[in-house]
């Protein structure tokens, strides 16, 4: 059996985590703190990651003409009545949400940490898109709360970076990595299978350097094609080649193999918006395209982390 898994899990998975870390149900309350994105606004670039979608990637957030507090009541609400005594943990998603002053940031994420049990937090970010100022908060926080802090990376390729306007370099990337780390702050890394013209060996090339830095945690996603994006437009126009159902299970089978077995595997395919979703449509089963990578993971008799020696 895995080292971290009760359940024939051949992956660390973060409920996995959550229950050993808590000693308890743990959810993630999705919010939008109204933040915007310096990759949209001029501040490194314009017009965004050709994915994003309108909700600044953050489908699942709450709304953020409403106030954190009710955002999270109305989630917080839902859960209660089947895991009365469930922990929480603030998962500040839509945008780029350390891209404020440090007060505003405080004022936000204090919100949600004073609520009756909210255990942590976990913030999503650009590697570019933290301060120093911001690094010191965060340090303090870091001793006070369970902090996760969520970079997106996507691809270590700088030829689909470009492609895909991210704006910001590998070394730029790697170096806020250590940074966080130097404080003991909790990383994980979001990364993105089926990029435009990215091979199956880029793929694992990306998984493979990330095995070898200092984080704790990974999202893989599966690229969502979403009308009105400007990857939808790329893909009207040029047709790149989407991955198919089998092709991705077989590709995350061989990232699992090639990943650290210490990581926590957060996510492992996307969660998109189902109106919005152009290609591929595969990707609205979510349930089974996770239950098939436990069956090809049994099926070769393999495990997270098997090649990474
Ligand atoms: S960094 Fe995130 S929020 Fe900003 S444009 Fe890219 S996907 Fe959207």
């Amino acid at each position: 059996m895995f080292k971290y898994s009760d359940t024939n899990k051949r992956y660390y998975t973060l409920d996995y985590f959550y229950k050993h870390k808590f000693n308890s149900k743990v959810f993630k309350v999705s919010l939008n703190a109204g933040f915007t994105c310096p990759n949209k606004d001029g501040t490194v670039g314009i017009n965004g990651c050709i994915y994003c979608s309108k909700s600044g990637s953050g489908e699942y957030a709450g709304d953020k003409n409403k106030d954190l507090i009710t955002q999270f009541n109305e989630v917080k609400d839902m859960m209660l009545k089947k895991w009365p005594n469930a922990k929480y943990i603030g998962y500040f998603q839509a945008n780029t949400n350390t891209y404020a002053s440090v007060d505003v940031l405080k004022e936000k994420y204090e919100t949600i940490l004073s609520l009756p049990n909210v255990v942590g937090l976990n913030i999503a970010t650009r590697s570019d898109a933290i301060s120093e100022e911001c690094l010191d908060y965060l340090e303090e926080l870091n001793k006070r709360t369970f902090l996760t802090i969520e970079l997106g990376l996507q691809t270590i390729h700088e030829r689909t970076s470009i492609l895909i306007n991210r704006c910001h370099t590998l070394e730029n990337f790697e170096s806020m990595v250590k940074k966080l780390r130097k404080r003991n702050i909790n990383v994980v890394v979001h990364i993105i299978n089926g990029l435009p013209y990215e091979t199956h060996d880029m793929m694992i090339e990306t998984v493979k350097y990330l095995s070898n830095l200092d984080i704790q945690g990974i999202k893989i996603h599966a690229l969502s094609i979403l009308k009105g994006t400007r990857l939808a437009d790329l893909y009207n126009e040029s047709h790149f080649k989407v991955m198919d159902r089998s092709e991705y299970i077989n590709t995350v089978c061989d990232q699992l193999e090639y990943l650290r077995e210490d990581i926590v595997i957060h996510r492992l395919t996307g969660d998109p918006c189902v109106e919005d979703l152009i290609e591929p449509k595969w990707l609205i089963n979510k349930t089974t395209i996770l239950n098939d990578i436990d069956k090809e993971m049994k099926k070769r008799n393999s495990y997270q982390g098997i090649k990474c020696k």
